[in-house]
């Protein structure tokens, strides 16, 4: 008998599986898909560590989880600067000094300011995310670099959604183009799935291999069970399915070895069908392992999706009514004896990789002391 099954090969479930492991516990991982890694998951394409699931960059501010990754996986110094590409008009991302000069030809601090200021002037209390915006950054950012990203994310018209989706907005007066705020970032060389599989070393996984298809017996193998599926796929969905965001990507390999020169390009203009673009080899400079530069090119369209039951749950929906009935299935799973719910999908929650390491250690250290 095993002491952990742990159910789901991805961050949450390889990180609680290696701290038990290196306690002395036996576990078995089994995972639904034919392959570990879940969401962060990237496969090699002509050399190029391709992200299946979308765009992967790891931030965090916790040194510990900085330091637990970087014990499977060397980071390199890949730091998120998206551009925005507004109807063929190229703007930093985020909205920073080099984004406010191109727009307007300034170049101080306080004349973006200033401009800023004197475009929301007169917007009240916001009543939708289109005045909220304007309220936030004024009118020509928000006309370029936001209305039609936005729109196409939540398909609808920015007048229509409501205020609180955006509560703020990243606006720096620096000339910085770093995306994320955190203290560590990076891209594991090699890809997550070779991070991940360094995790698991020595530890045994099933892949193809669906828990609750045959539930009671894999129940039967081990003491306790750390379950990172769905929360609301684990009770059948008996009191209704939990609603999620999804997104579709069309992926292609071109033979070029430089399609759009950065790793995210953000289409802002309403016509634009798609998000955004990725090239996934700029996360790794354009490079192999070993420092060659690679001949091809492989870039992914991301497109928004309104969800339905079968698609990927990417994002969960966090409203008043999907927050209320994840609290019901929350009540239910406190009442399961020996199963514990972990994870973006078990605890139907917006995790970034660095949260659920975290979540994932704290479990560890509170299961594996008692
Ligand atoms: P998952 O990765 O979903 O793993 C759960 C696993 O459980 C899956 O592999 C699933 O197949 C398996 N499973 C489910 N049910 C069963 C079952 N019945 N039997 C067996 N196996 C099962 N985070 C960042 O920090 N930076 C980013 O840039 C970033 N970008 C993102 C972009 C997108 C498009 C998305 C969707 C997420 C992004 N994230 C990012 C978040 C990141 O993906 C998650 O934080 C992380 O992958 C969650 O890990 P997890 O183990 O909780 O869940």
């Amino acid at each position: 008998m095993y002491n952990y099954l742990i159910v789901g090969a991805g961050l949450f479930g390889a990180a609680f599986a290696r701290m038990a492991a290196e306690s002395g516990k036996t576990c078995l991982v089994i995972e639904k898909r034919n392959h570990i890694g879940g969401n962060a998951y990237t496969e090699k394409v002509e050399g190029i560590n391709v992200h299946r699931y979308g765009a992967h960059i790891f931030h965090t501010n916790s040194k510990p989880v900085w330091d637990f990754v970087s014990r499977f996986a060397v980071f390199n110094r890949y730091t998120n600067s998206p551009v925005a590409n507004y109807k063929g008009e190229i703007y930093s991302l985020p909205f920073n000094m080099h984004t406010f000069s191109k727009m307007w030809g300034i170049s101080t601090p306080d004349e973006a300011r200033a401009i800023i200021e004197k475009q929301r002037a007169g917007v009240g209390e916001p009543s939708n995310l289109e005045e909220q915006a304007i309220s936030l950054v004024g009118t020509d950012i928000y006309e370029k670099l936001v209305k039609g990203y936005t729109e196409k994310q939540w398909g609808r018209p920015c007048s229509e959604l409501p205020a609180f989706i955006i509560k703020r907005l990243p606006v720096r007066f620096t000339y910085d183009n770093n995306y994320f705020n955190a203290l560590f970032q990076g891209i594991p060389v090699g890809g997550y799935t070779a991070m991940v599989s360094a995790m698991l070393e020595g530890i045994e996984v099933r892949t193809g291999t669906d828990y609750l298809a045959h539930k009671p017996e894999f129940d039967a193998l081990a003491e306790k069970v750390i379950y990172t599926g769905a929360i609301d796929e684990y009770f059948c969905c008996c009191l209704g399915a939990l609603e999620y965001r999804t997104l579709r990507f069309e992926t292609e390999t071109l033979d070029t070895p430089n399609y759009q020169g950065n790793a995210v390009v953000n289409y802002t203009d309403s016509e634009t069908p798609f998000t955004r673009i990725i090239e996934h080899k700029w996360f790794e400079f354009g490079r192999d392992e070993n420092g060659n530069d690679l001949p091809k090119t492989v870039i992914s369209r991301e497109f928004s999706k309104e969800w339905e039951p079968g698609d990927e749950p990417y994002y969960p929906v966090n409203d008043a009514k999907n927050s209320a009935l994840y609290e019901q299935y929350r009540e239910l799973a406190g009442r399961e004896e020996k199963v514990i719910f972990g994870g973006r999908l078990g605890e139907y929650k917006y995790y970034d990789m660095d949260n659920v390491i975290e979540r994932a250690l704290a479990l560890a250290e509170k299961e594996l002391k008692a």
